[in-house]
C-alpha cells in the first residue's frame, strides 16, 4: 500500500473522523477514501462514478438535491445570479470564461446571455450533451488537461464546487492557471473547513458542515489558509474572498497571479446592458435585488414581532404578579373588615 500524501506533499496526519484526517502541515482535511485521476474520468457513462447515474440518481436520491432538470431551471435565479454579480465585479463581458464542472450548463448559459464568450466542461458525455441541448452553449468532455485550449487565452476559469473533487488539485490548477492570460483569474466556490472544527462537536450540534463529508467525492476540504497556500505555491498569490452564497459551509474567492482590480457597479451595469440579451440579465439581477430588499425587510419585521412578543410575555407575567398581589390584599381587607364588624358587634353588645 502506498503512503497517503496531502496535496502539499506532507504525509503526517492528525485524526479527525472515520472518513477524514487533517494534514499536520497545511491543515487541509484529506479524505481517507479518495478517488484517482482515472476514476474521475468518465469512459463509460453508465458505469463510471461521475457518469450519467451521478446526475440522474445519485444527486437527487442519495444527496437529496432536486434533479438536474429542475436544477437547470432553479439555479439560474439563485446561485448563478450570485456568481454573475461577483464575476461582473472583476471581469466584464465579452471576457472569455470557461467553467470547469459546469453540470447542466445554466451558469454558462447565463454568461453567454450576459455577453461573455463562455464555455463549459463536464466529465460525463451524457451531461455534456444535456447542457449543450438545454442552453445552446459549447461544453466539452473533460478533464481539462485533455482539451485543446491555447495557453494564456482565457480571462476567467470558474470552478464551482469542483476544487474539492479533484484528485490532484496541484496538477489540475497548475494546468488551469497556464490557460489564463497573465492577469486572468480563477473564480472558486468550495467548502470552507475551519481549523477549530471538531468532528464530535459538529455531530453533537448537527453542524451545517457535516454534509460536506462525502469522502469519495470531497477529497480535499480546504481552509482559507490552506487554499491560499495552494495558489501561492502555484504563483497565484493575489486572493480576494467574497461573501459565499452558502455562507454556512462554503468559501468563495477570486485568485490571480496579478493584483485583482474591482469594477464599479456602474461600469458593470453599463457593460451588461450594452447587448439586448444582457438587458434581460440585468432585469433578472434587478428583480433579485428587489427580492433581497423585501426578504431583509420581512426578516426585520419578524424580528420586531418576536421582540414585541417577548415584551408582551414579560408584561403578562408582571400583570399576573400584580393580580396575585391584589387578590392577597383583597383577602387581607376582607379579613380586616370581618374583624372590624366583629369588634363593632362586640362593642354594641357591651354598650347595650
Ligand atoms: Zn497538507
Amino acid at each position: 500500500m502506498t503512503k497517503r500524501i496531502c496535496w502539499c506533499g506532507a504525509h503526517e496526519f492528525l485524526p479527525f473522523s472515520a472518513e477524514y484526517e487533517r494534514c499536520a502541515n497545511c491543515g487541509t482535511l484529506v479524505s481517507l477514501v479518495g478517488l484517482s485521476n482515472e476514476e474521475l474520468q468518465v469512459s463509460n457513462d453508465d458505469a463510471d462514478f461521475y457518469g450519467r447515474q451521478y446526475w440522474l440518481e445519485h444527486q437527487s436520491k442519495d444527496l437529496g438535491f432536486p434533479n438536474i432538470f429542475q436544477r437547470s431551471r432553479s439555479d439560474l435565479t439563485d446561485r448563478n445570479l450570485h456568481w454573475l454579480r461577483t464575476l461582473l465585479k472583476y471581469r466584464l463581458p465579452p471576457a472569455k470564461v470557461l467553467e470547469l464542472g459546469c453540470s447542466h450548463g445554466s451558469f454558462v448559459g447565463l454568461l453567454h446571455q450576459s455577453g461573455y464568450e463562455a464555455a463549459g466542461l463536464e466529465m460525463s458525455p451524457w451531461v455534456v450533451e444535456f447542457g449543450h441541448k438545454t442552453f445552446g452553449v459549447p461544453i466539452s468532455v473533460g478533464p481539462v488537461e485533455n482539451l485543446d485550449i491555447e495557453p494564456g487565452s482565457l480571462d476567467v476559469v470558474a470552478l464551482m464546487d469542483v476544487l474539492e473533487h479533484l484528485p490532484d488539485p496541484v496538477g489540475t490548477m497548475e494546468h488551469t492557471l497556464r490557460l489564463l492570460k497573465p492577469d486572468g483569474l480563477l473564480l472558486i466556490q468550495t467548502p470552507q473547513f475551519k481549523n477549530e472544527m471538531n468532528y464530535e462537536q459538529l455531530v453533537a450540534t448537527n453542524g451545517a458542515f457535516l454534509e460536506q463529508f462525502k469522502s469519495n467525492e470531497h477529497l480535499y476540504l480546504f481552509t482559507k489558509e490552506s487554499v491560499s497556500r495552494l495558489f501561492k505555491q502555484l504563483g497565484a498569490e493575489h486572493i480576494v474572498f467574497e461573501p459565499p452564497m452558502f455562507y454556512q459551509y462554503d468559501m468563495f474567492f477570486a485568485v490571480s497571479r496579478q493584483p485583482i482590480v474591482a469594477n464599479s457597479d456602474e461600469t458593470a451595469e453599463a457593460a451588461l446592458t450594452s447587448t439586448p440579451s444582457g438587458r434581460f440579465v440585468q432585469a433578472m439581477l434587478d428583480l433579485d435585488s428587489r427580492i433581497k430588499v423585501i426578504d431583509a425587510d420581512r426578516a426585520e419585521r419578524l424580528d420586531q414581532i418576536n421582540t414585541l412578543g417577548a415584551q408582551i410575555d414579560t408584561l403578562s407575567a408582571q400583570i399576573a404578579i400584580i393580580d396575585g398581589d391584589r387578590a392577597d390584599r383583597l383577602d387581607q381587607i376582607n379579613t380586616l373588615t370581618k374583624m372590624i364588624h366583629e369588634l363593632q358587634a362586640a362593642m354594641q353588645e357591651k354598650n347595650s
